[in-house]
């Protein structure tokens, strides 16, 4: 049966999620490529300008699943932890860096909503189209102010759907019928690919979710928008 994330309770997401996760690990930066034009790449560059990590500086990219965003920040010199709740993507991570020659990255297995890391651990904390796949979103935001020390730099990069009215459409006809059938065609797979369309669309509204941030107790809050709001680096500070 197809489901959609309002079929999903929330006892249950956190299965669903990752048995969605396991199903698509071996073809999912394949289909990121696809799915996207490859446009994710320039987002991932764009995204890593903004966190600007610097040699030796402690960073926690989260939801980090297969590396995209560590593989980018480590060229910098600073000391990157990869942390993800599926071991499946980080296998496939694991993977691409042993193929790479990359032995800077620490890979751990972990729930954004509960971290194992101790208070003011990190300088910067990354979160990468992994948010709107946790259950308690405030829980996880709470937990990346815990980690983070006093000056430290929240990041999040997230799909919303986009108020431009021609291309909201072209973008909605796209994710509820192109994405499930590319997702049937490469990873055979399309209630995957359906339910991550639909959690894009329940994903609250930038304004909202700003505000999810600063009720965690980041300042400076900032939104930067891409492709007319189709993608938003979000970021904040924890004073
Ligand atoms: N950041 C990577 C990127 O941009 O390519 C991966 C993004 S992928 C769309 C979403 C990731 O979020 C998956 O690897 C999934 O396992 C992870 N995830 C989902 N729920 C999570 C949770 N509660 N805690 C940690 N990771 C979670």
């Amino acid at each position: 049966v197809p489901f959609g994330y309002q079929d999903i309770d929330p006892a249950e997401k956190q299965g669903r999620v990752g048995g969605i996760f396991s199903n698509v690990a071996g073809k999912y930066d394949i289909m990121n490529d696809v799915m996207s034009g490859g446009m994710h790449r320039l987002w991932k560059d764009r995204f890593v300008r903004r966190v600007k990590p610097r040699a030796g500086e402690d960073i926690l990219d989260m939801a980090g699943g297969t590396g995209d965003i560590a593989f980018r920040m480590v060229q910098s010199g600073a000391n990157v932890t990869v942390a993800d709740i599926n071991q499946d993507m980080l296998d496939v991570g694991i993977e691409r860096a042993v193929a790479r020659g990359e032995d800077r990255l620490v890979w751990s297995c972990q729930n954004a909503e509960a971290l194992k890391f101790p208070d003011r651990s990190f300088h910067a904390y990354t979160i990468v189209f992994g948010i709107r796949n946790v259950t308690y979103i405030d829980k996880a935001l709470a937990e990346a102010h815990r980690v983070l020390r006093y000056g430290g730099r929240f990041f999040c990069m997230e799909f919303a759907t986009t108020e431009w009215p021609v291309f909201g459409e072209v973008y909605d006809a796209y994710s509820h019928h192109l994405m499930p059938r590319l997702g049937q065609m490469i990873a055979g797979d399309a209630d995957s690919y359906r339910y991550l369309a639909e959690s894009i669309r329940r994903f609250p509204k930038p304004p909202v979710f700003e505000q999810m941030i600063k009720d965690a107790g980041f300042t400076a809050t900032r939104v930067e928008p891409i492709l007319g709001g189709a993608v938003n680096i979000h970021s904040g500070w924890k004073a």
